[in-house]
């Protein structure tokens, strides 16, 4: 009974590993054609002042418009585009993109000095020979986006290899640009690496703002990581923030600034460019 318990455990794993591999694999394909076709669009999540309640910048986030499944969230596909290598050519994308609105949104007089548009940044393409060049071409002959761009990373662009890392950093700041450490807290050595990379945000993940009003152990934590931050001079951002209550201990613990569904959520460049108008509006 064992061993046919057994056998089949492993004919279900395998079956299971064979199902993973071929959506993996057709998962990929349709990256492709994705990227070929345009399928992609950035959205805008705003981040908002603790204090003041007023627009600090945005987030821009990536969308997939699947031909058959709709909107398809990217925690379901960034791993494929990383895996696959796309993320390369199509993260050059999201920062031109970017940029482009950024420039717009300048023009209009709806970006005011201080506010910051963050990009994610993957490992893959962080680590690109490339990466600075292609930065920096991006940037060139755009001085106005100096202090407006910052790039969000996690600890896994460090690889190994930190001095390299901190020499990439550098650079781009000297150009222009800022770091934030994204889904701080998550990771394995989050702490070592706050203290050698130059970042000027610390991003609080959401698994520990979820549960901050229920959960003890969340709620010494948030206030510990937004604590530290601010001993480190650093801008303390909390993601995730969806109800008014975990605004007011965040608030408490003296976060800087937010961003999450109590605000809203990130939506089409053009919508945001009215959310930026009507803050014009307040802001006078
Ligand atoms: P992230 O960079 O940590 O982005 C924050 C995520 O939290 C976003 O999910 C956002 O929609 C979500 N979020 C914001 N506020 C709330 C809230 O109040 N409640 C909840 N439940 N969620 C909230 P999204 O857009 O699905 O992105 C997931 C992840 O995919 C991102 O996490 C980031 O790691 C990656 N990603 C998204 N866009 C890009 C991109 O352009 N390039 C790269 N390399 N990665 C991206
Ligand atoms: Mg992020
Ligand atoms: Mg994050
Ligand atoms: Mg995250």
């Amino acid at each position: 009974q064992v061993k046919e318990s057994g056998r089949n455990a492993i004919a279900f794993f395998n079956e299971n590993m064979a199902y993973a591999v071929k959506n993996q694999l057709v998962l990929e394909g349709e990256l492709h054609r994705a990227v070929e076709e345009k399928q992609f669009e950035l959205m805008y999540q705003p981040k908002v002042d603790v204090q003041t309640g007023t627009l600090t910048g945005a987030e821009a986030l990536l969308r997939w418009h699947h031909p058959e499944r709709g909107l398809v969230s990217p925690a379901l596909f960034i791993g494929a585009l990383e895996s696959s290598g796309l993320i390369v050519d199509l993260g050059q994308w999201i920062l031109e993109e970017a940029c482009q609105k950024l420039t717009l949104w300048q023009k209009l007089g709806l970006w005011h000095t201080g506010m910051r548009l963050s990009v994610n940044i993957s490992p893959r393409q962080f680590r690109r020979t490339e990466f600075v060049d292609d930065v920096k071409t991006t940037l060139r002959n755009k001085p106005y986006l100096k202090g407006a761009l910052d790039m969000e990373i996690t600890e896994s662009v460090v690889i190994g290899n930190i001095d390299e890392t901190v020499s990439i950093m550098h650079e781009l700041c000297d150009a222009g640009l800022s770091f934030s450490l994204d889904d701080f807290g998550t990771g394995y050595s989050s702490i070592s690496y706050l203290k050698r990379l130059p970042v000027s945000t610390l991003k609080i993940d959401k698994s520990f703002v979820r549960d901050i009003r229920v959960d003890r152990n969340d709620k010494v934590l948030v206030e510990t990581m937004a604590s530290m931050g601010r001993h480190l001079g650093l801008t303390v951002v909390a993601e995730g923030v969806e109800e008014q209550e975990q605004l007011t201990l965040i608030k408490e613990f003296g976060c800087d600034e937010y961003q999450g569904f109590y605000f809203g959520q990130a939506i089409p460049a053009d919508d945001f460019a009215h959310v930026l108008k009507s803050s014009c509006k307040t802001a006078v």
